[in-house]
């Protein structure tokens, strides 16, 4: 396929110095950044800066988050590849795709809805089956197809929200989410058992917020 090697040097590099020297080490993870175009998921005026190490702009007041930052959430997901996985906070679509190679079947909720649209349009163009973008609010999550063998939250919530932690599989699910205010979130590994989570706090990290309900935006 063309897109595999398109850029690819690029993709060599920011695996390298931004990925493996901070310590991720998941090969599957590794591989499907090495493989997936970024570029494709940023918006044109920035396609040049599509694999520096920072955060970009995507529109709307949001961003794609830093590679490292993908690669690090992903890896504390510890997929084995046979997981349905929600998403909350498209963006860009980037890490859906990455979690449609990543794991058996991926959907995906964004609350914007020209994200949603502009997400779903490149998933697609990729050859994407197996990843699913749905309008809506993340807070509730998605109880028509629970539960979730993992989640992966995008935007920061200040609480769990408790619809996604009923939507996790009982023995053993896990969610990786950003939590708390603006300046003082902390990275968090939630994994359930029965009717217990157990918190992990991860590392300090900077997040867009997550917002209740649709936004108005078309
Ligand atoms: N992983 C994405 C991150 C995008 S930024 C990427 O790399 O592109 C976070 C996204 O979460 C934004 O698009 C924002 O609109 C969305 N978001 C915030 N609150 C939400 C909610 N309650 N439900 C669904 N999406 C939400």
């Amino acid at each position: 396929m063309e897109y595999l090697e398109n850029r690819k040097a690029e993709r060599l590099e920011m695996v390298r110095r931004q990925i493996t020297a901070r310590g991720v080490r998941n090969r599957k993870v590794l591989s499907a950044m090495r493989t997936l175009p970024r570029h494709y998921f940023v918006p044109e005026a920035y396609s040049e800066c599509a694999y520096d190490d920072c955060p970009l702009p995507i529109g709307f007041g949001q961003t794609i988050s830093q590679p490292f930052m993908v690669a690090y959430m992903l890896e504390a997901l510890s997929l084995s590849g046979a997981e349905k996985v929600l998403e909350v906070g498209t963006g860009s679509g980037y890490q859906t795709a990455l979690l449609g190679m990543l794991a058996s079947e991926v959907t995906s909720i964004e609350r914007i809805t020209p994200l949603a649209v502009r997400a779903a349009r490149i998933l697609s163009s990729l050859g994407f089956e197996n990843a699913k973008i749905i309008v809506g609010d993340g807070f509730e999550g998605l109880s028509e197809i629970a539960p979730f063998d993992a989640i992966i939250v995008s935007a920061a919530p200040t609480f769990i929200p408790p619809a996604l932690a009923e939507q996790l599989r009982e023995d053993g699910g896990c969610m990786i989410m950003p939590m708390g205010a603006f300046g003082a979130q902390s990275l968090v590994r939630i994994t359930r058992s029965g009717d217990d989570l157990m918190i992990e706090r991860l590392m300090d990290v900077a997040f867009v917020p997550m917002i209740q309900g649709l936004s108005d935006l078309e």
